[in-house]
This record gives C-alpha cells, sequence and structure tokens, in this order.
C-alpha cells in the first residue's frame, strides 16, 4: 500500500463522522514485519525525517509539533525514540508533561505548554501534552477540582471549553510557522493486559510497572469516551489526529514516521543559498586559506 494511502486511513478528516470503533489496533494495512518491504519502510521512514530535519534546521523559519498521546503501554516512548533516532539532537527537543506542578497550577492550562513549543527550524515532542486536561482531568473530576478555576467557569461546558482554546491555541501556532502533528497510539485492551504481565514477568522490564496504570486500565472506557470526544473536537486540516495502529509496535512506527516526513515535505523547508557578495566572500576566505600552504603542524 503507497503510504500516502496509509496515511489517509488513519488521518481523521472527517471529525463530525469519527468514531473509535471503527479503527482497529491491529491492522498493519496487509504488511507483514516478517517481509523485506515493512522492514524497508521503518528504515526508510527514518532516514528520510533525518533528511528533511536537517533542511528545517538549516531554513530556521518552521517548526513541528508533534504530540503524543495513549493509554499506558501503548508504547509511546518506544516510537519516540524509533522515529527520532536519525535525527541530530540538537533539532529535536522532547518534553514529557507531568501531573503539574504548584507554579503550573497557578496558571491557565496552556501556559506551560507554549513555553515548551518548538523554535524554529527544530522539531518538538510532546510526550502527553496539553490534551491531557481533556483526557485524564476528564475522568478524575478531583484533577479539576485541584485547579483552582473560579467555580463559575467550571460549568458542564468545561470540556466544550477547553477543546475551543486548544483549537484556537494551534491555529495559533500554525499561523507562526509551527506545523502541528498529533499522534493517538490506539493500543487495545488485551494488548495492554499482555504487555502489563511483561512488564511483570521480565526483571527488566519490571521498573515500568506502576500500580496507578492499573487503577486508569480500570477506566478504560472512560478514557476512550474521552479519547472520542477529543478527537472529533480537535482534528483539523490543519492540526490534524492520526489514530495510530498500535497493537505492533513496528506498524505504529512507520505510520508515525511517515506522518511526520509528510508533514514536513509539506514545509518544503530549503537550504539557504549563499550568492552575490557572501559568494564573493567566499571565494576570497578559499583564496586566503590556499595561498597558506600546507601548515607545518605548530
Ligand atoms: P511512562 O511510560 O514512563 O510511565 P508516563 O508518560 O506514563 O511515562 P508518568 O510519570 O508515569 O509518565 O505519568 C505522568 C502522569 O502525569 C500521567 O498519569 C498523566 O496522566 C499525568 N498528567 C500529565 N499531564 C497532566 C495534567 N495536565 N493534569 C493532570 N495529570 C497530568
Ligand atoms: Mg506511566
Amino acid at each position: 500500500m503507497q503510504l500516502e494511502k496509509m496515511l489517509k486511513r488513519f488521518r481523521v478528516d472527517k471529525p463530525d463522522k469519527f468514531r473509535l470503533a471503527d479503527y482497529d489496533c491491529a491492522d498493519t494495512c496487509g504488511l507483514s514485519i516478517d517481509k523485506a518491504d515493512a522492514k524497508s519502510m521503518l528504515t526508510d521512514g527514518v532516514q528520510r525525517l533525518a533528511e528533511m530535519q536537517e533542511r528545517l534546521y538549516a531554513e530556521n523559519r518552521s517548526a513541528v509539533l508533534a504530540v503524543f498521546q495513549a493509554m499506558d503501554a501503548a508504547g509511546k516512548d518506544g516510537a519516540i525514540a524509533h522515529v527520532m533516532s536519525g535525527v541530530n539532537p540538537q533539532g529535536c527537543q522532547v518534553h514529557a508533561f507531568k501531573e503539574p506542578s504548584a507554579e503550573e497550577l497557578d496558571h491557565d492550562f496552556l501556559w506551560r505548554v507554549a513555553k515548551s513549543v518548538p523554535e524554529r527550524g527544530r522539531i518538538g515532542i510532546f510526550n502527553r501534552s496539553h490534551y491531557e486536561e481533556v483526557l485524564v482531568v476528564r475522568v478524575h473530576s478531583e484533577l479539576l477540582a485541584k485547579e483552582q478555576l473560579p467555580s463559575a467557569l467550571v460549568t458542564k461546558d468545561i470540556w466544550e471549553d477547553r477543546f475551543k482554546s486548544i483549537r484556537h491555541f494551534e491555529r495559533h501556532l500554525v499561523r507562526n510557522g509551527t506545523r502541528v502533528v498529533k499522534f493517538f497510539l490506539h493500543v487495545s485492551k488485551e494488548e495492554q493486559r499482555k504487555r502489563f504481565l511483561a512488564r511483570l514477568d521480565e526483571p527488566a522490564k519490571r521498573w515500568k510497572f506502576s500500580m496507578g496504570d492499573i487503577a486508569e486500565r480500570k477506566l478504560w472506557d472512560k478514557y476512550m469516551a474521552a479519547y472520542e470526544d477529543m478527537i472529533r473536537a480537535t482534528s483539523r486540516p490543519h492540526a490534524p489526529w492520526y489514530v495510530v495502529p498500535a497493537d505492533h509496535k513496528w506498524f505504529a512506527r512507520i505510520v508515525i514516521a511517515a506522518a511526520m516526513g509528510k508533514a514536513l515535505e509539506e514545509i518544503d523547508p530549503q537550504i539557504p543559498k549563499v550568492e552575490g557578495e557572501a559568494l564573493k566572500e567566499l571565494t576570497n576566505v578559499r583564496k586566503a586559506l590556499e595561498a597558506e600552504g600546507p601548515s607545518s603542524g605548530k
């Protein structure tokens, strides 16, 4: 299957009609990791990203913000590590958003996010993001209570209000040269169960296990409803959501690398050309260096 067609399948272009149930967590578009084509797609995607990132950095005008959201053990961290593995670390910034600090709670929910968006020329990765504010905070009302909002603002409309703030914020970023692309790593409840068991079984993975993850697992249906609502409300052509099938980690990585590659290709960053006076100056520098002759090593 062509990359473009594959991406279209997972990009939410018609948010009004979006239903999570229409997306299969184990989808691989007929690819198999045992076959050469999948393997070459994995390596080609990373290489293409690395090349495009170099151009983005050299041009220093646009930025890319990639948002990652998922249930625990969906493979977010591994996917980020894989996809960015070829990219020069200087051109990439990863932010992991944890529970907000006291200082962060004393500001509006976009404050800490706005401070962390990528600079021009960079790829910014959000490992969790402002979307936690309509996911975990929606599922756990006690978290909302901690946010110290004036009570008149905490109404049944609060989630719609937040969606609107998020849409406007992302639109603003796009208008100012930051491209936004969002990934929901869609893992099935059964696959999560298997991965939690593997974490318990393997001593090297046990540190990853957290009792909190089991508590969230019990709220699975509430989370899925929140994800569905969120994607409907915030997938827009300038800042689309991709629902990435995540039961097969290798396939999720192919999809993410391809979607990020596409975002960069649409920016089409250009390496600045050295011309005119500046080029003349370089010619003079070359002449001077050549005239010095080989150095004696002192
Ligand atoms: P790992 O894969 O290592 O477990 P993680 O992303 O799950 O990584 P944790 O430190 O386990 O990192 O979890 C971060 C926690 O912070 C999550 O439970 C998440 O829901 C929570 N969190 C993030 N942003 C917010 C927010 N705005 N409000 C409340 N909780 C938040
Ligand atoms: Mg965790």
